[in-house]
């Protein structure tokens, strides 16, 4: 068993890029099924991703309800926004939002002013705030200056070639027998 753990809590995701790892079908099959939170207990640091985790805010507030320790750090992987997640973002050790080229500007737009106000307004400066951002956008993005802890431009891989970094284990989020599916 490793330290680390990645969990996929939703396969949902209302965008549909091409790059996404979630086309890895072998990939995806790889991953081990848990139905509850109790199940990442033995882990120190934990990696919540999706699919879009925010089309699923319940299942991310219980894991990180549950978790939340000063012994274990939670990561959450997003390119959504949702108001029903801000009673646990000041939990998290980071935020990670990625926008990718596929997403309609007004969107991107308004998911970043979204995080970047949540950032400011709920005092976020102990989390770890990260802005990704598609290289394909480079020089049409414009965000707040200050807001981020780090701002980077990422090169999207081929599904293919993605893969889980060694010291992870890696899951798959099913409640009530079902893994909440692509749309
Ligand atoms: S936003 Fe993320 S999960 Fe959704 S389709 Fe794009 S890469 Fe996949």
């Amino acid at each position: 068993m490793n330290n680390s753990a990645r969990v996929i809590v939703t396969l949902k995701c209302s965008l549909s890029c091409k790059n996404c790892a979630n086309n890895n079908k072998e990939l995806i099959k790889s991953a081990r099924e848990i139905t509850s939170p109790q199940e990442l207990e033995g882990y120190d640091d934990i990696v919540i991703t999706g699919g879009e985790p925010l089309s699923v805010p319940h299942i991310v507030e219980d894991i990180v309800n549950h978790l939340h320790s000063p012994d274990r750090t939670i990561y959450l992987y997003t390119s959504g926004f949702s108001e029903k997640g801000a009673l646990i973002y000041h939990k998290l050790d980071g935020i990670t939002l990625t926008i990718h080229k596929e997403v309609i500007m007004p969107i991107w737009r308004s998911v970043l002013t979204a995080w970047e106000s949540t950032i400011e307004e709920e005092k976020l400066e102990d989390v770890n705030n990260r802005l990704f951002i598609d290289s394909r956008l480079m020089n049409k993005l414009t965000f707040k200056p200050g807001v981020w802890d780090e701002v980077k431009l990422i090169r999207m891989l081929n599904p293919e070639l993605c893969s889980i970094p060694e010291n992870e284990d890696f899951f798959i989020f099913k409640e009530n027998g079902n893994v909440f599916n692509c749309s």
